[in-house]
């Protein structure tokens, strides 16, 4: 069956009030971007609070519904048939033939859902119920109704045109993104940090991204490896502006200066700082961050109140309380797993003490960190070395 137009479902933005535009807007301007990445020409509309995607061109549907299947905001994508009204015998035809095509094996239950958005229509919804589903019965003597739970449901809805369609594919939920403002993620070449920043842009928000390299002592596939991770949550987030840090000699100050157990912690505070810094100059109004309680020493309650409380911006953890087999799951669905698990170096891991502190004491760590005597003028260094990448 082809299809011309597919309906797009979406769900909580219905319920945005005055601002609803806005909401439906950035989604049909989602939907744009994402249809402009597949061969084809495609118009999206926008009609009492419903959005349309019309095919203008020859079209790959599985590239479609792919595209389509990655833009938050939709809930359910519907492959639909439109005709103009003329007169029930037209749609009861076009009902027919529909399901004629749609279904080769006709052994199923069904039930018929008509609406009326144009309550000049002659016939009631429950007539056109009545009448459509008889003659679907006539000629089609093997299905059967089911009112309570069909297996297809067969929904026509009468609008200035009219609309037939009987399958809602699922799309990943969500807000559009560009509606929630920015945020920095500090992406490492970890499962978690990939699948922390696809939360958070589902949500509507923007990610820029920060990582923290460590040449020599980091190489450069390893860099490779979180461009390809950008890559991956791009394809949902849109495009990433991504700082890469040169770190390196952050990281030999401190660990020069400072106790080894404590390096995980003033090494992860020192990245806050310079996250934020990086943040603020790009509007962004949080960091976003993998971290899940008690996964490593760093991310107990004592350590992420001591790195917390170096930073002036919120910081979402939206991975906060996941397992991590729940975290993988996510990775898995969003294909970042496999690139996350190539045996890449992390700058923290390099520099990892044997029996770092699970409950760092606060003003020890700040005695340390007074140790620092190059301190600032390293991470001046560290934010002149930013080298930007855009990627999409
Ligand atoms: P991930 O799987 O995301 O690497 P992790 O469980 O290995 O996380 P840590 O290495 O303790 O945890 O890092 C915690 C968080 O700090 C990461 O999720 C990430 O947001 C951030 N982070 C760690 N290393 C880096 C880095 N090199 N560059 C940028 N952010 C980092
Ligand atoms: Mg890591």
């Amino acid at each position: 069956m082809e299809f011309k137009e597919f309906l797009i479902k979406y769900a909580e933005i219905g319920t945005k009030g005055k601002n609803r535009f806005i909401f439906e807007d950035a989604l049909m301007k989602q939907i744009r971007i994402s249809l402009k990445k597949i061969d084809g020409k495609f118009e999206v509309n926008k009609e009492n609070g419903r959005i349309y995607v019309e095919a203008l061109s020859e079209y790959d549907y599985d590239e479609v519904i792919e595209a389509l299947s990655h833009v938050f905001g939709i809930v359910g994508i519907s492959p639909m048939i439109r005709i103009s009204d003329n007169g029930f015998e037209d749609l009861k035809n076009t009902v027919i033939e529909y399901i004629r095509e749609m279904y080769s094996d006709k052994n199923f239950t069904f039930k018929v859902n008509a609406r009326r958005a144009r309550k000049n229509y002659p016939m009631e919804s429950m007539e056109i119920n009545a009448a459509v589903g008889e003659a679907l019965l006539n000629e089609f003597p093997e299905m059967k109704v089911d009112v309570h739970n069909p297996e297809v449901l067969i929904t026509i809805e009468i609008r200035k045109n009219i609309n037939i369609y009987s399958m809602t594919l699922p799309g990943p939920g969500g807000m559009p993104v560009g509606t929630a403002g920015k945020a920095m993620l500090m992406l490492s070449g970890g499962i978690d940090s990939p699948v922390a920043g696809y939360m958070i842009s589902k949500r509507g928000v923007m990610l820029n991204a920060t990582y923290f390299h460590a040449p020599p002592y980091t190489s450069e596939r390893a860099k490779q490896k979180v461009i390809d991770l950008a890559k991956k949550v791009a394809v949902y987030s849109g495009p990433i502006e991504l700082n890469v840090v040169n770190f390196t000699e952050v990281q030999l100050h401190i660990y020069d200066k400072c106790p080894h157990e404590e390096l995980t912690i003033i090494m992860k505070r020192v990245m806050y700082q310079i996250a934020e810094k990086l943040a603020r100059e790009s509007g962004c109004l949080g960091l976003v961050t993998g971290e899940s309680i008690a996964q490593v020493s760093s991310q107990t309650l004592q350590s992420l109140a001591v790195i917390d409380e170096v930073c002036g911006l919120p910081v979402y953890r939206p991975v906060i309380a996941f397992d991590k087999q729940d975290i993988v799951d996510i990775a898995e669905k969003i294909d970042t797993y496999e690139i996350s698990i190539q045996p890449y170096e992390d700058c923290c891991t390099t520099f990892v003490a044997k029996h770092p502190v699970t409950k760092p004491n606060f003003n020890a760590i700040k005695r340390s960190e007074a140790k620092l005597d190059r301190i600032e003028e390293l991470v001046e260094a560290a934010l002149a070395s930013v080298e930007k990448i855009i990627v999409e």
